[in-house]
């Protein structure tokens, strides 16, 4: 199946997708941009789950605060690289490595 670049993925609702199996680009990570919105976290568990909960989604924002005070982005294992989350970080903490 050919994957259009800016299509949301036509995946089931809970269905298991290998790690790797989409793998198209390695994901970089720059937590001192991250604003902390969920937006990665909601577009994943949308086109994965198709479920409108951030916590769904193959990433994780977590809140350091007071001290130091900022978001750390983490990737969990189910994450494919798929890049949707990239598309959509306002921010540009999450970005395609290959594209610096
Ligand atoms: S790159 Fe990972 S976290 Fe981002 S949308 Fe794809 S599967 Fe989800
Ligand atoms: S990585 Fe981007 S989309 Fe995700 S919480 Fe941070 S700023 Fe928002």
């Amino acid at each position: 199946m050919r994957i259009e670049k800016h299509s949301i993925l036509p995946f089931k609702r809970g269905r298991k997708i290998k790690k790797g199996a989409l793998e198209s680009m390695k994901i970089g990570i720059n937590n001192s941009l991250c604003s902390g919105c969920r937006v990665c976290q909601l577009i994943c568990a949308l086109t994965y789950e198709k479920a409108n909960n951030p916590k769904k989604g193959r990433l994780e924002i977590i809140g350091h605060f007071p001290v130091p005070g900022g978001y750390e982005i983490k990737m969990t294992d189910e994450c494919n690289q798929c890049g949707e989350c990239v598309r959509f970080c306002p921010m540009g903490a999450l970005y395609r490595e290959d594209e610096e």
